[in-house]
């Protein structure tokens, strides 16, 4: 008998954009973005961090302050770089993420042709950000879906025998 109580897709990709975010160095906010083609697969991944060669060690985690001194300026995110990681034509793709997409993120979202977006939290929905993002992001026919119930992944660490 095969097993009944397998993860769904929606489950198994939010999971892996979890996984992905656990890569993230930002001490404040972890986000992952996994693409998935009408096939289900997986045809590109993401989290938030500097662009190549800006190193970790050099430039600034930090929220306040001047904006040169603060990671603003300088932090991808995990939904553009998915995009930007990927080799492959996105029209008709899904993008699963862990938080939903930034103003900046639905424009590259919007214009990769990536026709739905899964997401799991909204917690900045009354911010300027999310409001625009929504925006564009309808007006374009972008499919949005919340999941609704949290993906928790934890990973352990255990000594082979
Ligand atoms: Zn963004």
């Amino acid at each position: 008998m095969k097993r009944m109580d397998v993860l769904s897709w929606d489950e198994y990709f939010m999971g892996l954009a979890h996984l992905s975010a656990m890569r993230s160095k930002d001490p404040s906010t972890q986000v992952g973005a996994v693409i998935v083609s009408g096939e289900h697969r997986v045809v590109s991944i993401g989290y938030n961090g500097f662009p190549n060669g800006c190193s970790d060690d050099e430039f600034p985690w930090d929220r306040e302050g001047d904006f040169g001194a603060t990671k603003y300026p300088y932090v991808v995110h995990a939904e553009l770089n998915a995009i930007l990681n990927s080799k492959n034509d996105l029209r008709g793709c899904s993008i699963y993420v862990s938080l939903f997409p930034c103003n900046e993120c639905a424009k590259a979202i919007i214009q990769s042709g990536i026709s739905r977006i899964v997401y799991e939290s909204d917690k900045y929905a009354d911010t300027d950000a999310t409001i625009a993002s929504k925006r564009m992001l309808r007006a374009a026919g972008v499919e949005l879906y919340q999941l609704p119930y949290r993906i928790q992944m934890q990973v352990q660490k255990e000594e082979n025998e």
